[in-house]
């Protein structure tokens, strides 16, 4: 069996044990010297380690001081966390259509989709390529939303030059699939002094000193263990993200050209780092979406569905108001659509060799 993912950690061995060794195992100079090298990932001043990544994007919406009623507009097409996030922070999920060549919020769409309530754009930077900041930023400054981008995918992804995390609130997830692992884990990172130093107030029960309680806070730290097994792969960052692209490149030399299949664009201006290799299985497949996924795990290429449907749609949203589903037909063709293939690090060239001549024959290619 080729997995859909491997996590690799072997690296952190030494590091791991130092902190067990030393007893102080909560968060402490790991959690900071992780911090430090995650601010050259974003190029920010700031980065604010939490526990995981949807408390990183419930805490950048708390601080952002939102009323009930208020509005964040994202991605239907992205992982719960997002919607949760919105709604543990008290806050209003509505939804703009995505587009299908980056799978990610088309900026026309969101211009349709606010209103006079909305006061955060919630980008979801999904796969590992960012959305069109280009188009969004503007949007953003001319209705005066904050922006908070949901970058769980997209650790070292960037737009013209500049990274994802780096156009607001950037939140990252640090869980045992993604990218850079700590096994559970969230950062935030921001360029803005104040907003860093609230997080950090927030992230610690809101006490800035022994006993001096500034905000109604929360327990978001992370520890000095987790740190750790972050810290190795943070420094082998780029060896990582460009063994994802070698990787991605070879799938799409070898499946550019079937009948029913799509791959993944990179859209110019853009740095993908391929969190997950995914494509679109369209009408004109030998086969269906289910059948190709059913067929390629029965010859031993795993694969991921992500995600089966929008995000808003399942009884535990539907009669909630603060859940506003609308009409995405983009983000539904997608979800019907979208298959995704073993991308990771460890992925030998016989691997390889081994994913594109399965692909091919199941679609009869
Ligand atoms: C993984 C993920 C999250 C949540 O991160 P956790 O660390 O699992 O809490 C949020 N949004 C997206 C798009 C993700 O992929």
């Amino acid at each position: 069996m080729i997995p859909i993912t491997v996590v690799d950690v072997a690296a952190a061995e030494q590091l791991v044990l130092q902190v067990l060794r030393s007893g102080a195992i909560a968060q402490g100079p790991m959690v900071k010297r992780f911090e430090d090298a995650f601010t050259g990932v974003a190029g920010v001043p700031h980065a604010v380690a939490v526990n995981n990544g949807t408390t990183a994007l419930v805490a950048s919406l708390q601080v952002l001081d939102l009323q009930p009623g208020d509005e964040v507009v994202t991605s239907p097409f992205t992982f719960v966390a997002t919607l949760n996030a919105i709604l543990e922070a008290g806050a209003t999920a509505r939804f703009a259509d995505i587009r299908d060549d980056d799978f990610c919020l088309d900026p026309a769409a969101v211009a349709a989709a606010v209103t006079p309530r909305t006061k955060v754009l919630m980008p979801v930077h999904l796969y590992g390529q960012m959305a069109d900041m280009g188009a969004l930023v503007p949007l953003a400054e001319q209705h005066g939303l904050a922006i908070v981008e949901d970058a769980a995918q997209a650790v070292g992804a960037t737009y013209e030059g500049r990274a994802a995390g780096s156009y607001g609130l950037g939140c990252f997830s640090l869980y045992a699939t993604k990218n850079i692992t700590t096994a559970e884990g969230g950062v935030i990172t921001t360029g803005d002094d104040a907003l860093a130093d609230r997080l950090r107030v927030l992230r610690n029960q809101g006490m800035r000193q022994r006993y001096q309680y500034e905000v109604a806070g929360h327990n978001y730290r992370m520890t000095d263990v987790h740190a750790a097994i972050g810290i190795p792969q943070l420094e082998q960052l780029e060896t990582i993200t460009d063994a994802r692209r070698r990787n991605a490149e070879a799938l799409s030399k070898g499946l550019a050209d079937i009948t029913g299949l799509r791959v993944p664009q990179v859209l110019p201006g853009r740095t993908h780092v391929w969190h997950q290799y995914t494509v679109l299985v369209t009408d004109d497949a030998a086969v269906s979406r289910d059948e190709f996924a059913a067929k390629l795990t029965e010859k031993g290429i795993g694969n991921g569905i992500y995600y089966p449907k929008t995000v808003f749609d399942y009884d535990c949203y539907r009669d909630n108001p603060n859940v506003i589903a609308s009409d995405v037909p983009v983000a539904e063709r997608v979800a019907r659509q979208a298959l995704s293939l073993p991308v990771h690090p460890k992925l030998t060239e016989a691997d390889l060799d081994t994913i594109v001549t399965t692909v091919r024959e199941v679609l009869g290619a």
